[in-house]
């Protein structure tokens, strides 16, 4: 078989240079002779990689130093929990733009008074809710800034009154944030910026210690601020190839190069998929998602589905499986994915149109 061209919504595909990297550590971490899954945690050449990835995030995103990076076990499904129970105190506000917005409200609902200020479930969430009222006596908005699922997409840093919150699972690492609008941006590694294992939570020490309940240990954001993000065991060799990724993509010219390598290839994907006669995309155009792409056959063409799903299968495409409440295709197109894979499905797109026609 020729080359595989891997387009799974997650855990995502990776950099070749960030799994050789790995695999080098997994025989010898940094010459100890140790394999860096058998490493202690709190030796010193564990605390250089730990040291080294929260310079990177830092610098690559431009993290101010009044916001904390943690790592943290249990994804961005704990993530959740972790808002409600540091954050919540009378009432919290959830944009619901998807399945994963509806997780984390349904977790805020378990700690206490939470709601849906606007939702585009009325249209499988194929939109962004806009112009929504927003009232000051929240504690504090959440929004999931990319709806992996249905394939749309919060490209701006939303101006707002209250505290915000966000999900940033699958598109961290895609452009610019500004963090001084945020309280906290969390999510899971495994879209975009690394292996499955590790969250990340960005957190703005000042915000915490607000609530009164009380928060068990695990659970409360400032044990991990206070520990390093080393109050237990972390997740060492996730974070060892996440470090790998983010040396990648400064290597490569950091978020300015990952920005403008993601446009190329949404663009090459959405015009074919405008263009072709047997697609149609799921999501509304001015909200498109640059990472996940949505598609399905055209109105009266739907009985060709599962034959091209055959005949990219034979071109060497995986992973465009839409997933189930969509149907169709979805193209996960994240940071370490190539132009040269996003051409490939675009050129078995057009073979498979100019055989039907
Ligand atoms: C995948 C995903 C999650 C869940 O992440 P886990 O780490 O598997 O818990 C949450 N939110 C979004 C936006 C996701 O894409």
């Amino acid at each position: 078989m020729g080359k595989v061209h891997v387009f799974n919504a997650g855990p995502c595909i990776l950099p070749q240079v960030a799994i050789d990297n790995a695999i080098a550590a997994l025989k010898d971490f940094k010459g100890t002779g140790v394999p860096v899954i058998c490493m202690s945690h709190r030796s010193k050449e564990w605390q250089a990689v730990m040291d080294e990835c929260i310079s990177l995030w830092r610098e690559i995103l431009n993290i101010p130093d009044t916001h904390e990076i943690l790592f943290l076990g249990g994804g961005a499904s704990l993530q959740f929990l972790y808002v409600a129970m540091n954050f919540l105190e009378h009432k919290a506000a959830y944009l619901e733009t998807g399945v994963w917005a509806k997780k984390a409200l349904k977790e805020a609902k378990g700690i206490g008074e939470a709601y849906a200020i606007a939702s585009s479930a009325d249209k499988n969430y194929s939109y962004i809710p806009k112009g929504f009222e927003i009232h000051e006596d929240i504690d504090y908005l959440h929004i999931t800034t990319n709806n992996t699922i249905y394939g749309t997409e919060i490209k701006k840093d939303p101006d707002v009154n209250v505290r915000l919150i966000a999900d940033m699972s699958s598109d961290i690492m895609t452009r610019p944030i500004d963090f001084s609008k945020y309280d906290l941006v969390y999510g899971g590694a495994q879209k975009n910026v690394g292996p499955a294992g590790v969250a990340f939570a960005i957190v703005r020490k000042e915000a915490l210690g607000k609530t009164s309940r009380y928060i068990p240990t695990m659970l409360d954001y400032r044990t991990h601020v206070e520990k390093g993000s080393m109050f237990n065991t972390p997740p060492v060799f996730s974070i060892f190839v996440m470090n790998e990724t983010l040396k990648w993509v400064k290597s490569i010219g950091g978020i300015k190069k990952i920005q403008e390598r993601n446009a190329a290839k949404a663009e090459l994907l959405y015009n074919e998929i405008d263009r072709n006669s047997l697609f149609v995309g799921t999501a509304a155009k001015e909200d498109r998602s640059i990472m996940n792409v949505c598609f399905v056959m055209a109105p009266g063409k739907e009985d060709l589905q599962d034959e091209f799903m055959a005949f990219s299968k034979e071109h060497g495409i995986m992973g465009i499986k839409g997933h189930r409440s969509v149907g169709g295709f979805r193209a996960s197109i994240y940071n370490a994915c190539e132009l040269e894979d996003v051409q490939a499905l675009v050129d078995c797109m057009k073979e498979f149109e100019s055989l039907k026609k």
